[in-house]
């Protein structure tokens, strides 16, 4: 992992009101926005960087063999740490907090985290709306307990039914039928409607865009289309590898009517659409051929702790050497936290997709499977 990572303590935080620390105090009152407006809404959180799959689009194998250095144990957020934070992260406005990875469910214990997280409610006293992204392979054994901690929402990725198509793109030979079967097994613990990402990658799977709809029409559950993305370095994306929303939509629609349907709230990343027989719905994300900056209220945090402010991103801030102050004998508060949270993400000004070109592809950024996708 190369990405540089800034210090904490830089010029945004040094205000005339320099408290206890170095670390100015939130400011009382008034919502929290970014340089372009947008207030600090959902929250990512990336709790390993491993994964038992290979995506060939995410982390391909000739890039995260044997030899790539993951991060050591010590590295990792603790769960306490994590709670820490993402309490300060609500206190500043943040209503959804999303686990993620790597795959998050290869993290030891992780309902246990989901515990810790639950019990949260927002500035206006709603739950947190607690979600995971996960690639279903050990979910048939792990659904119940994570209901049972409390999560609510679950998305699962699955890029196509065809067995073969499958198991290239994931690249360890993991096979349709498991995953479906984690994702019987969530519907059967209470986290249906399960939503279902597939990434649609020209000369891939295409194919699958359609057999996908219709597999789960009449469900409940959502499959979402998504535009493969250049995130990170290492998958080599090309932008004429991008299937357009607009040809999913075609696809789909020449099979099964289709008709668009409002958003669920600001800043919801997917397109909604819903079959005219009333048979459910999809969605699509359209993060290359219609950027949704503009309305980007999301936060991401690392494995290791650092908040990057954009997908596209490649520097971080350091919040876990905040949270592990060198001098133990002076912890930060949690004001100290919100205003180091707060100072950064005032100073954010990030809308990649809406620059991306081919040559900004090869830009550094940081990888998905570190920051979460
Ligand atoms: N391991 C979990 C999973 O498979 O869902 C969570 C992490 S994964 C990075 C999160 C999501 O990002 C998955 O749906 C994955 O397909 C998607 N993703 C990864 N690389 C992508 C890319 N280059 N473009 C678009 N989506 C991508």
């Amino acid at each position: 992992m190369t990405s540089r990572v800034i210090p904490l303590i830089d010029s945004r935080l040094a205000s005339p009101s320099r408290a206890r620390g170095g670390y100015a105090e939130t400011p009382a009152g008034g919502e929290l926005a970014d340089e372009l407006g947008r207030p600090l809404r959902d929250l990512r959180i990336s709790v390993t960087d491993r994964c038992n799959f290979r995506c060939t689009y995410c982390m391909p194998k000739e890039v995260f063999d044997s030899n790539y250095r993951f991060l050591r144990h010590s590295d990792l957020l603790t769960f306490e740490e994590i709670a820490r934070l993402a309490r300060a992260f609500v206190q500043q406005g943040v209503e959804k907090i999303r686990l993620t990875g790597g795959e998050p469910l290869l993290r030891k214990d992780l309902h246990k985290l989901i515990a810790m997280l639950s019990p949260m409610t927002t500035r206006s006293g709603r739950p947190v709306d607690i979600a995971l992204t996960t690639n279903g392979s050990v979910l048939a054994r792990k659904a119940q307990q994570l209901a049972d901690a409390g999560l609510k929402r679950i998305t699962v990725s699955l890029d196509g039914l065809d067995d073969v198509t499958f198991r290239r793109m994931n690249d360890v030979d993991f096979p349709v039928r498991d995953v479906l079967a984690g994702i019987d097994a969530a519907t059967a613990a209470g986290l249906a409607p399960v939503k279902i990402n597939m990434v649609v990658k020209r000369g891939v799977n295409e194919r699958e865009i359609v057999a996908m709809a219709r597999y789960f029409r009449g469900t409940g559950h959502i499959v979402r289309f998504i535009e493969y993305m250049d995130v990170g370095t290492s998958n080599g994306w090309r932008m004429d590898e991008v299937v357009p929303s607009s040809d999913v939509l075609r696809l789909i629609g020449e099979q099964f009517a289709l008709e668009p349907i409002d958003a669920n709230y600001t800043g919801e990343v997917a397109e909604r659409w819903r079959y005219r027989d009333g048979q459910g719905e999809i969605g699509v994300i359209s993060s290359v051929s219609r950027a949704f900056c503009r309305e980007c209220t999301r936060a991401r945090l690392s494995t290791e702790g650092k908040l990057y402010l954009c997908l596209f991103a490649h520097q971080g801030h350091d919040l876990r050497a905040l949270l592990r102050p060198q001098d133990q004998d002076s912890p930060p508060t949690d004001s100290q936290l919100e205003a180091a949270i707060a100072g950064i993400w005032r100073g954010r000004d990030d809308r990649y997709s809406e620059l991306r070109t081919q040559a900004t592809a090869k830009m550094p950024k940081v990888e998905m499977s570190y920051i979460g996708g």
